[in-house]
């Protein structure tokens, strides 16, 4: 006893005398003893609760040096500059990798055999390397951390291969050293395949809650209108640091270039960037010479800026486990911070459609995860628990008051009807099946494998048809939540009855579940259940909008999309333009859309705004990015050149697809143009006269609406694309 008091006043003394601390954070000095103790540790830390401490002060207290395994360059290069901070001789602690030249290499060997080293960082790669081996073989190994161990797991969010291997590097140094895996992201799984290929399975695992109090999240819906809401975001929040995750660099350079233009300090990160310039980058970013970092993931790995307060992402994350990762670098000073993430189903089908030039397996994971995320989003459960949930952890609270979905009011009904159908349709089918096919035994749905298993013979088969899918999904997650269904161990995605399930089905309890009433009151009619809370649009100006719409459509005997786009009453449920001068900022309206149909909707928007006093973003005037017009220009005038649109083309290096794309975009926003000499020559008089029949009678705006109901095999959807711009222009313009 007297022994561990001893020890415990002496890691504090160290703690204070080395790095000035004057106690410890989380469990940082039990992780600490048991290193000290010579025992293989797991640390499941979040990001910011001090995770490299764990293994920087026992090295400085252990005899022989600590190899340090991480992923990443910069992220060694900091945390060694970080420890040498703390001390006078450089030499205490190094980094070895291919970016020093032979000759530093040398000198870094040196220190290392001399012993003056007492912490090393590495990449995995270095460990491949027969020299390195045989070096490592000659000198006294306290420990080996491993950072980022979830890089080990396929079902991490950032696998590397090279982690796998390791544990069989280790081994050849044919002693037995202490193993700590470090990561701050570890959902059961990605914990159980570090413990498994690190062949550490008494280790002792130390998990730090996942829950961040001061953060509240919310999806929002994905509109055209997302970059002007992140404008109106950003500038309700000058003056705070925050970042902007974009899947692809080029979104990162549009949406930066269309920032700045908007007077916001925002800097591009992303690989393409040279890396000096990328240094730049996030250099201001941390002197608060800029306040807006849009990166690509890459960003954000092991930067320390504790005052960031808001995480913008403009995409769908791959998977949560990166979504929490991401998040969790907001707010590190406990101050509140708000993370806000962008959704929209046809970004998962996109993901899903890249990930096909990859192995099978690592497909059925990417699909596997996406999925995840995407009942993340959609669900109406509070996105807390969702999240601690996925991290294998369970929050008790009933609301946690800080997500979009606790905060809005909902309208609750009785569930346990629907919950015990579901659950006895789970075991009705010898619980071997994943959500989608249980959901379609209860809707009736006859697929190819609802055939296959006999499944319409079941007596649930088309039970729960009262309820929409979105319903039974999210009365799937809710039993996830609640411990009534779990994943099979071995079959991922498979659902089971748990015991508690078990229970619930011999004596049912009272379940309340989200209405589904209240859902289609604040949403759309496509059922989903993504609502843009915070203000950014007006619900109800916007349904006013649209019924509007409705009635200057009817009255022009047009469709309504001819006259506006929904997306663009969305922008005015934003903006509330209450000018012409202002409505011609909207998107997709013009000056000629807005002379000509603009005033009623002027009209309605300014009752709507004295009525309820609204503060409209006034002084954000949303600027749009010059050369974009400049090309505009160009296309415009060359159609009036009677220019064939292939030269087009090919001179401003688009597309046929994108050509079209923009000239869609000049159509809608009300300029008036004459494409009769391309059509022509290119669509024959028969189809030009029966898409344009079809186009006037549709109130419809669907492509693909269009081509099924015209004949697939007939009519090519280009053909269809340049009557509608033909349509659009005569009709609308
Ligand atoms: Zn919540």
């Amino acid at each position: 006893m007297e022994k561990i008091e001893q020890g415990h006043s002496e890691m504090a003394k160290q703690l204070k005398d080395i790095f000035g601390y004057d106690y410890f954070k989380n469990s940082q000095e039990a992780i600490i003893c048991s290193i000290l103790a010579g025992r293989d540790t797991i640390v499941v830390m979040p990001t910011g609760a001090g995770k490299s401490m764990c293994y920087q002060l026992p090295a400085m207290m252990m005899d022989g040096m600590a190899v340090v395994v991480s992923p990443l360059i910069s992220l060694m290069k900091n945390q060694v500059d970080i420890v040498r901070n703390h001390f006078i001789e450089k030499s205490i602690v190094h980094v070895l990798n291919s970016t020093l030249s032979k000759f530093e290499q040398q000198l870094v060997r040196e220190d290392l055999i001399s012993g003056k080293t007492k912490l090393l960082y590495v990449a995995p790669e270095f460990l491949l390397k027969e020299e390195n081996i045989r070096m490592l073989k000659s000198l006294k190994i306290s420990f080996f951390a491993i950072d980022e161990a979830h890089c080990i797991s396929e079902w991490g969010h950032d696998f590397r291969p090279e982690y796998r291997r390791i544990r069989q590097r280790i081994d050849k140094l044919r002693r037995k050293i202490p193993i700590m895996a470090l990561t701050a992201t570890a959902t059961p799984k990605v914990r159980q395949d570090i413990q498994d290929n690190l062949r550490i399975p008494d280790a002792e695992i130390f998990q730090t809650s996942f829950d961040r109090p001061n953060l509240y999240y919310e999806i929002r819906k994905k509109t055209d209108a997302i970059d002007k809401e992140i404008v109106v975001f950003i500038k309700k929040h000058a003056g705070q640091s925050g970042i902007i995750y974009c899947r692809n660099r080029k979104r990162v350079d549009e949406l930066t270039r269309f920032l700045q233009a908007n007077d916001i300090r925002a800097l591009p990160y992303h690989a393409g960037i040279m890396a000096d310039i990328r240094n730049i980058n996030q250099d201001k970013f941390l002197k608060e010479d800029a306040d807006v970092i849009v990166a690509t993931i890459a960003f954000g790995m092991g930067i320390d800026k504790p005052d960031i307060r808001f995480v913008i992402h403009y995409d769908i994350p791959k998977s949560l486990e990166g979504y929490y990762q991401e998040t969790g670098r907001a707010g590190r000073d406990d101050g509140e911070a708000t993370c806000i993430a962008y959704y929209a189903y046809a970004d998962i089908l996109k993901v899903g459609k890249l990930a096909k030039r990859k192995s099978l397996i690592e497909q059925d994971i990417i699909r596997q995860l996406l999925a995840e995320t995407a009942a993340y989003a959609e669900s109406n459960l509070c996105r807390r628990k969702s999240l601690l949930f996925y991290f294998g952890e369970t929050y008790s609270k009933k609301n946690c008051g800080s997500c979009d979905n606790c905060i809005k009011e909902k309208q609750m009904e009785e569930g346990r009807e629907y919950m015990y159908m579901l659950l006895e349709t789970v075991k009705d089918t010898q619980q071997r099946f994943k959500d989608k096919h249980i959901i379609n035994v209860l809707l009736g749905n006859t697929t190819a494998d609802i055939r296959q298993f006999g499944h319409e013979e079941s007596s649930h088969f088309g039970e729960g048809y009262e309820k929409s899918e979105p319903t039974w999904r999210s009365l799937i997650r809710q039993a996830l939540l609640d411990k009534l269904l779990v994943y099979d161990a071995e079959n991922a995605g498979v659902l089971k009855v748990s015991e508690d399930g078990e229970r619930f089905l011999k004596r049912p309890y009272s379940i309340p579940i989200v209405s589904e009433k209240s859902k289609h009151n604040e949403d759309d009619a496509d059922g989903d259940a993504i609502s843009p809370k915070g203000g950014a649009i007006d619900k109800i100006l916007f349904s006013m909008l649209k019924d509007l719409l409705k009635t200057v459509a009817k009255h022009e005997n047009l469709p309504p999309y001819v006259i506006f786009h929904e997306s663009s009453l969305e922008d005015m449920s934003i903006q509330y333009p209450i000018t012409m001068e202002e409505m011609t900022q909207i998107s997709g309206v013009g000056a000629g859309k807005a002379q000509k149909y603009g005033q009623p909707f002027i009209e309605l928007i300014a009752k709507h705004v004295e009525e309820n006093e609204v503060e409209r973003p006034q002084d954000i005037i949303i600027k749009s990015i010059a050369n974009k017009s400049g090309q505009k220009i160009f296309i415009i005038q060359s159609i009036d050149q009677k220019i064939y649109f292939e030269d087009i083309a090919a001179s401003e290096n688009l597309s046929m697809d994108e050509l079209l794309t923009i000239i869609e975009s000049i159509v809608a926003a009300g300029t008036k143009i004459n494409i009769d000499y391309y059509i022509e020559g290119n669509i024959d008089q028969y189809h030009r006269e029966e898409i344009l029949e079809y186009l006037q009678k549709t109130q419809e705006d669907s492509l693909e609406k269009a081509l099924k109901e015209l004949g697939e095999d007939e009519y090519a959807e280009e053909e269809i694309r340049l009557m509608r711009i033909k349509f659009l222009s005569d009709k609308g313009n």
